[in-house]
């Protein structure tokens, strides 16, 4: 069996694997990273990038479709037409694009890549099992980086027209009528997605709103837009069974219960590590649930075995993964670096999207809250999307920014400035006397800090 050594073995080449394995080579350190599929992981393949991708091409077929209709801003145009086939080549297109470029960045940065599932043997030895046979690799140093996978509902299980994320994500057409269970972010962008393509859509929840982690001051105007869409949305529902046969739904309410029939059903009711077959119960690892507990340095509770991205506790996002992979690599190469970071993005790109860092109002008791509505912005009202607001909560003794929400058009966009502004640790007169561009939605962000610093100029 061919045997291999390294300084530093990373198990994943998602966001969290090929950041940290090219910094520690970049760094100097010796790095092997296997992945059993192919590098850019979750994210680029089939999560963040292909939804994104999809996301965008359902926003253009809608506004023509709007367009014909309703001939927007004098603009008319004939009844437009979806070639579904070339849209997924196209999305296709741009996942390749990224995931070469990781494969150029791994190679160009000095990884040595393995294609095959790793296992492991012991805290220092992990067998892959390649497509050209087993291989052994002894590290001192290796970090679990393996994702995470979609739950499953009982009775519903994966295949046929139950689908995950990715099979919805590959679909040939859109569905004739959709189900999505579960109105988390997931759900709810691949949903809208869907709805804008053609697809009858209905949402079945069990909790009783929508983006549950959010207050409905937040999440109101996607609800809007779920009605202005025409998707169904049934809250505090579950589903109790499935006949694949008929395409049939049992969904309960309460005392009552129903069918909904469906040619495909999406299932998206959350995410749980990635840890089956990679032998975990050869190490004495710590763990919270199925979780792997890791340290500030992502040290789990054994030395030199390191965790980060969705396998550990936390937010399941990339950019988290990313500044885990960081970490890592610095701590391995013997540079100082531990997490203090002050914030976490988290952005849905809902129809309109929502954004939030740091501190919701419910969780700064006594905070100073603002508020600026989109719908006196002047860039927004250009764009014809004047709806939302940006949310600033600060610190009432010194304005310290605690936390920033907005929800609105294209405020994906915004949100690495309020992060910016929590990570320095700005207070509301510093972005107050920040002169912002005009015409801009960060405007409103300027406008929401001026409000809590003096006196909003347009408020
Ligand atoms: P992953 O990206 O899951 O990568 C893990 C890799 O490890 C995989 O390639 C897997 O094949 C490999 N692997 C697993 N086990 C083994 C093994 N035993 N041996 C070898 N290889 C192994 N996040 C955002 O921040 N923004 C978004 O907009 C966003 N949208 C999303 C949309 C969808 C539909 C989904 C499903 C997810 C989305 N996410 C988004 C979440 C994001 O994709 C994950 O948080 C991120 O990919 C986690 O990175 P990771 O490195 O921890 O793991």
């Amino acid at each position: 069996m061919t045997e291999l050594r390294c300084s530093l073995l990373v198990i994943g080449g998602g966001p969290g694997g090929y950041i940290c394995a090219s910094r520690a080579a970049r760094l100097g350190v010796d790095t092997i990273l296997v992945e059993g599929r192919r590098v850019g992981g979750t994210c680029l393949n089939v999560g963040c990038i292909p939804s994104k991708a999809l996301i965008h091409a359902a926003e253009l077929y809608h506004d023509a479709v709007r367009q014909a209709g309703e001939g927007m801003q004098g603009i008319s145009v004939s009844a437009p037409s979806l070639d579904f086939g070339q849209t997924q080549d196209w999305k296709q297109g741009v996942v390749d694009r990224l995931c070469s470029g990781v494969d150029g960045l791994l190679e160009k940065s000095g990884v040595k890549t393995l294609t095959g599932w790793a296992r492991f043997r012991d805290g220092k030895t992990v067998e892959v099992e390649g497509e050209t046979g087993p291989v052994i690799v002894r590290a001192e140093n290796i970090v679990i980086a393996t994702g995470s996978r979609p739950v499953e509902l009982p009775g519903l299980p994966f295949g046929g027209r139950i689908l995950d994320s990715t099979g919805a994500l590959a679909l040939e057409e859109p569905p004739k009528r959709l189900a999505v269970i579960g109105a988390g972010y997931i759900g709810l962008e691949l949903g809208t997605a869907f709805a804008k393509l053609g697809s009858e859509v209905t949402m079945i929840e069990a909790a009783d709103a929508i983006l549950p982690q959010y207050d409905e001051k937040l999440t109101r105007r996607v609800r809007r837009q779920l009605d202005a869409l025409g998707i169904a949305l049934k809250l505090e529902t579950k589903v109790t069974g499935w006949d694949e046969l008929d395409g049939k739904l049992t969904l309960e309410s309460g005392e009552t219960s129903d069918t909904l029939e469906a040619d495909r059903v999406l299932v998206t009711v959350g995410r749980q590590p990635a840890v089956d077959g990679l032998g975990l119960g050869e190490l004495s690892l710590r763990r919270q649930g199925e979780f792997v507990e890791i340290d500030d340095r992502c040290q789990t509770s054994m030395r030199g075995v390191y965790a980060i991205g969705d396998v550990t506790p936390g937010l399941m996002l990339a950019h988290r993964a990313m500044a885990q992979g960081e970490i890592v690599a610095d701590v391995v190469a013997g540079e100082p670096n531990a997490w203090d970071r002050a914030c976490v993005p988290a952005v849905c790109f809902t129809d309109p999207e929502i954004v939030s860092v740091g501190l919701l109002p419910s969780e700064a008791e006594g905070a100073r809250v603002s508020e600026f509505s989109f719908r006196a912005n002047g860039r927004a009202l250009t764009l014809d999307r004047a709806e939302g607001f940006v949310r600033l909560v600060a610190r009432e003794s010194d304005h310290v920014i605690l936390g920033v929400q907005a929800v609105g058009p294209g405020v994906s966009e915004l949100v690495s400035g309020f992060a910016l502004a929590i990570e320095a640790g700005l207070r509301a007169e510093d972005v107050a006397g920040t002169i912002h561009a005009h015409p801009t939605l960060s405007e409103a962000f300027q406008e929401s800090a001026l409000a809590v610093a003096s006196m909003a100029n347009h408020g």
